[in-house]
């Protein structure tokens, strides 16, 4: 998930009060909430165009199930299942903010949604769509906003992508480091004591 920084630059960019996009950060990303991502998308994944699909399908026929590249690109969908989504409790809390706290609820998901995309292996396009239509208007102005600050959206996430996965690689060194020490140790422990033993 992109870091609290990120949510909030782009919610206030997006002319919501950036007390409001706080709270609903943290009612979103305290524990728990952020099953709604389970209950209420609905993912799916489906090839591109229909010259893709068709291409695919030959290359099928042919017996060849794996090309590099070609199946890879695909459109991963989330369909928000918005008639089910106000009927939760987590919708009752939502309303009191107002307009500005569903702004802030969308776009959020909206940029946890992109970060998600970025991290897979593959190469997708992310389709979102409120398929029962209950929030539509809110997905269309998060969408102009998103596609008008694409570059820098991208640009950010990314940029917090790169940094957690150092601090995972520095961990992680940190690790192997503690480990080679304890282990030299060990072995010089045991060496003096051998050497100790044998005067
Ligand atoms: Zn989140």
């Amino acid at each position: 998930m992109p870091s609290w920084e990120i949510h909030e630059k782009y919610a206030k960019l997006m002319g919501i009060p950036i007390e409001i996009a706080k709270e609903i950060d943290k009612l979103i990303d305290s524990s728990g909430i952020h099953d709604f991502y389970d209950i209420f998308l609905e993912r799916s994944s489906k090839p591109r165009d229909p010259m893709t699909i068709h291409y695919i399908n030959y290359l099928k026929s042919l017996g060849i199930r794996r090309l590099f590249g070609i199946n890879k690109i695909r459109v991963r969908n989330y369909n928000f299942k918005s008639s089910l989504f106000i009927t939760s409790p987590f919708y009752e809390k939502l309303k009191t903010y107002g307009e500005d706290g569903l702004k802030a609820f969308f776009l959020h998901m909206f940029l946890d949604l992109i970060e998600r995309n970025e991290r897979g292996k593959n190469v997708e396009i992310l389709e979102i769509i409120d398929g029962d239509y209950h929030f539509a208007r809110y997905f269309w102005e998060i969408e102009s906003f998103i596609n008008s600050n694409f570059y820098s959206i991208l640009g950010d996430i990314w940029k917090d992508i790169k940094r957690r996965r150092d601090r995972k690689t520095i961990k992680e060194f940190d690790r192997i480091a503690e480990r080679i020490s304890n282990r030299l140790k060990h072995q010089l422990e045991r060496y003096f004591s051998d050497t100790t033993f044998k005067n």
